[in-house]
């Protein structure tokens, strides 16, 4: 199976535009999604309609943005910010909408037999995997061979060896990787609509289960109307500046 992974795509509609349109000439055979839709942008209505141009079926995880946005969390932990974005996003959507954001399963979700998706750990999908030590909590978790998170919205892998777990950032604008038997994998794609690597093109990832092959991306997109956008909405500015410094 030939997936294409996208996550934390924060209702930045031109930030998913781009990545559509580099895989446009790819046959997938589905996509993985690992949460976070909306919450920080402003195109929440647009990119939730773009789901439908997403290669099916679609696995699905909610993110902690979609569980405030969707009322099934208070959003008392947020920032004032992340706050201001949840109601203002809340507000914009119809019922039909929310229903659909209220509705994502929690994570994690089996997609194949040796591949699990979930937002921000198999064992907890509100928890940000950032370090070795948190990656092997993680792979204690779980048995699957290949696990997709999100949340981080940093590109990374960890990678667990007999007994060792290794990992970091992905850089630059693409690469592969053959996985290795014996290994197991934890991959986050980075976020599609608010990446936090100091590097603001959207990120996303590809996956051949079959071949046992994982590449990532990086696609540039206009920054500049995903800001007016934000500043338009009233939005806090902070959110569209970010975008500018990928941090
Ligand atoms: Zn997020």
């Amino acid at each position: 199976m030939k997936y294409l992974v996208l996550s934390d795509l924060h209702a930045n509609a031109e930030a998913l535009d781009a990545v559509l349109e580099q895989v446009a000439d790819e046959r997938f055979d589905a996509t993985l999604l690992l949460g976070d839709l909306v919450g920080y942008g402003a195109a929440p209505s647009r990119v939730l309609a773009e789901l439908d141009r997403l290669p099916a079926p679609v696995w699905s995880v909610r993110g902690n943005h979609d569980k405030a946005v969707a009322g099934l969390t208070d959003g008392a932990d947020f920032n004032v910010v992340a706050r201001t974005a949840v109601d203002w996003t809340a507000r914009r959507l119809g019922a039909d909408q929310l229903a659909r954001i209220r509705e994502l399963p929690a994570g994690p979700v089996t997609v194949e037999e040796d591949l699990v998706i979930c937002h921000g750990s198999p064992a907890d999908e509100d928890v940000y995997l950032l370090t070795t030590s948190e990656a092997g909590g993680a792979f204690a978790a779980t048995d699957a061979r290949v696990v997709f998170f999100g949340h981080t919205h940093l590109a990374s892998l960890f990678a667990l060896e007999d007994g060792r777990v290794f990992g970091g950032l992905l850089r630059g604008p693409e690469g592969e990787l053959e996985l290795l038997d014996g290994v197991r994998y934890l991959f986050n794609p980075g976020s599609v609509g608010q990446p936090r690597d100091g590097d603001p093109q959207a990120a996303y990832m590809t996956y051949d289960s079959a071949r046992g092959r994982l590449r990532w991306f990086r696609v540039a997109y206009p920054i500049e109307r995903a800001q007016e956008r934000i500043r338009a909405a009233g939005l806090p500015g902070v959110l569209a500046d970010r975008l500018a410094s990928g941090m």
